[in-house]
């Protein structure tokens, strides 16, 4: 999709306030620090929208970006933030699964990890409960411009076992500095969202 016009329509700390258009969401979650905010930016062709944050576990919200009044990504907070309270965290881990268990508009998720690193057990558990709730699953893994081309088949193994997938789901190899597999990405979020 050629994207020129993004809103960011509500950052949202209650369901009654996620956006009642109707326009199918794809929903961005993964540790904090992973490069969501970066994955953003790089697919609406800005850059500094969603903003980037050194401080892991600054969003606490569910942030609607309305893309073109035709879809939303939803910005999931970042799991593993250390700097929130056990009451806080349980809080916003309700918010986060009734959004993606119950929410109609829910189209697909992408779920970000680390090319540089094995994923975490956070990564791997929160792989494992998307594809328990049968949600289509797109992993991205990021920062790939930090690892050389040579590793990438063994990056992708890595993921594939840590994360214990599931035949024939998607991976994409990603870079915000080189844009490499921003088309795939898109490719796949016009599949899911039919836009
Ligand atoms: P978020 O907390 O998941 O939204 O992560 P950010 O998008 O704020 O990124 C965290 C840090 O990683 C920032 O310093 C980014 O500049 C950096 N980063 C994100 N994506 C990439 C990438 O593809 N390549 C490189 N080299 N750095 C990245």
């Amino acid at each position: 999709m050629d994207v020129n016009q993004v809103d960011l329509t509500i950052s949202a700390v209650r369901a009654d306030q996620y956006p009642t258009t109707g326009y199918p969401e794809i929903a961005l979650v993964g540790r904090s620090n992973v490069g969501k905010s970066s994955l953003t930016n790089t697919l609406i062709n800005r850059r500094n929208f969603a903003h980037t944050s050194s401080q892991p576990g600054k969003t606490q919200t569910l942030n609607f970006y309305d893309v073109e009044n035709q879809l939303y990504f939803v910005d999931v907070p970042g799991y593993g933030y250390a700097k929130v309270s056990k009451k806080q965290r349980e809080e916003f881990g309700q918010m986060i699964e009734q959004y993606l268990t119950q929410r109609q508009q829910l189209r697909g998720v992408i779920l970000l990890v680390d090319a540089r690193h094995t994923p975490t057990a956070d990564d791997a558990q929160m792989y494992q409960w998307l594809t328990y709730y049968h949600l289509p699953v797109l992993v991205v893994a990021t920062k790939t411009d930090k690892v050389k081309p040579s590793q990438y088949t063994k990056v992708i193994k890595e993921v594939k076992n840590k994360l214990q997938f599931v035949k024939d789901q998607p991976l994409i190899l990603f870079s915000a500095t080189s844009k490499r597999g921003k088309d795939d990405v898109w490719h796949w979020i016009e599949k899911q969202t039919g836009v």
